[in-house]
C-alpha cells in the first residue's frame, strides 16, 4: 500500500531504527555484494540467531525482556503513536508474526488485527488464558477514533487487563513459562526473574488494594473506557466518557460529561495521559481534579513500565489519601 511505503519510520520503533542505523554503519564496511544482501532484507532483518519473540503490546515485550534478558530477541512492531490494540500490521509485521518462535498475546480479544491473520498455533500463547472466566462484558455502542487506526468501539470484552496488578502477575507468570518453554538452557534466570517481577507487580496490588476503602467512598469519571478492571479490583465507581488526553473539551464533550454527572457526583476525572492546562482549569470550573493513570499499552515517552505504572500508583495515593 502506498501509504506504507511513504512512512516507514511509522511502523519502527526506536529499537528497529537504532539496528536499522547500526545496520547501515555496519553495512558501509562490507563488501558491496555482501551489502546488497543486507539491504535487501533491512530493516526487519534480525541476524543474531536467538528465538524470535513477537509479543501485541509493550507491557508484555516489558515482561519478556525482563524475564528473559539476553536469551531471546523480543520485538513489538505497533508504531508509538497507535494503540496497539487496534493496530492494523502490514504485511512485512504479519509475516514477522507468522515467522516467530513465539508469538505472545494479551488475550482477552485484545488484538482486532488476529481475527483477520492466520497465525502458527502452537507457537501462540495467551498470556491472559488462567484469569479468562472472569473477563468484563463491555456493552457501550459508542464508536470513536483515536490516532490513526480509524473509529472503534469498546465493546466485547474489556482488554485492559494488566492494570489490575493481580491480572498483570498473572501474565507475567504466563510470558515466564512460555520463555521458559523456549529457552530452556536459560529456565534458572527465567524463573527467577519471573518472580521478581511478580513480586513487583503484587507490591502494587498490594498499594492499590490499600486505597481501596477510600476509592468506594469517591465516584470517578474516566477520560476513555479502559479503565475496567482497575476499578473492579481496586473498588473504584467508575463511568466514561470517550476522551483523549488531547480532546479540546468543546461544548458537546462538556454536554457528556454533565449528562454523567447529574447521576454520579464525581470530584474526579482518571486520565491516559496528562490533560492540557485549558481541560484541568474547565474540569476545576465543574468541581472535578484530574489525576493520570496511564494504561502504558504502547512504549512511554520516558521511563518503562515499571516507573509509568509506580507514578500512577503514587498519583492515586496523592489523590485519595
Ligand atoms: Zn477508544
Amino acid at each position: 500500500m502506498p501509504y506504507q511505503m511513504q512512512s516507514p519510520p511509522l511502523h519502527m520503533n526506536k529499537r528497529t531504527l537504532l539496528f536499522s542505523f547500526l545496520a547501515i554503519v555496519l553495512a558501509g564496511c562490507k563488501p558491496s555484494a555482501e551489502k546488497a544482501a543486507e539491504t535487501a532484507t533491512a530493516p526487519t532483518a534480525v541476524k543474531s540467531g536467538k528465538p524470535q519473540v513477537l509479543v501485541a503490546n509493550y507491557p508484555l515485550q516489558y515482561f519478556a525482556q525482563r524475564i528473559a534478558g539476553d536469551a531471546v530477541d523480543v520485538r513489538f512492531l505497533a508504531p508509538k503513536d497507535e494503540d496497539p490494540a487496534f493496530w492494523q500490521p502490514d504485511e512485512a509485521a504479519i509475516t514477522a508474526f507468522q515467522n516467530a518462535d513465539l508469538i505472545l498475546m494479551n488475550g482477552a480479544d485484545y488484538s482486532k488485527w488476529a481475527d483477520k491473520v492466520t497465525l502458527p498455533e502452537s507457537k501462540v500463547v495467551d498470556t491472559s488464558a488462567s484469569f479468562s472466566k472472569t473477563y468484563i462484558e463491555v456493552r457501550d455502542a459508542s464508536t470513536h477514533s483515536h490516532g490513526p487506526g480509524g473509529a472503534h468501539s469498546h465493546n466485547g470484552i474489556a482488554f485492559t487487563t494488566w492494570i489490575d496488578f493481580k491480572q498483570a502477575s498473572m501474565q507475567a507468570q504466563a510470558v515466564g513459562d512460555a520463555l521458559a518453554g523456549l529457552v530452556p538452557a536459560a529456565k534458572d534466570s527465567i524463573t527467577k526473574n519471573t518472580e521478581a517481577l511478580k513480586d513487583e507487580l503484587e507490591a502494587f496490588d498490594d498499594r492499590m488494594s490499600a486505597l481501596s476503602r477510600r476509592l468506594v467512598q469517591h465516584p470517578l469519571v474516566a477520560s476513555h473506557p479502559v479503565y475496567h478492571y482497575l476499578a473492579r479490583r481496586y473498588g473504584m465507581n467508575v463511568k466514561s466518557v470517550l476522551w483523549e488526553p488531547d480532546t479540546v473539551l468543546d461544548e458537546k464533550a462538556l454536554n457528556d460529561l454533565n449528562e454523567i454527572l447529574a447521576g454520579h457526583r464525581a470530584r474526579w476525572m482518571i486520565w491516559e495521559g496528562e490533560p492540557s492546562k485549558d481541560s484541568v482549569d474547565k474540569l476545576a470550573r465543574l468541581g472535578l481534579q484530574s489525576v493520570v493513570f496511564d494504561p502504558c499499552g504502547n512504549v512511554p515517552e520516558s521511563g518503562d513500565f515499571m516507573t509509568v505504572m509506580k507514578a500512577n500508583v503514587e498519583a492515586m495515593e496523592k489523590a485519595f489519601p
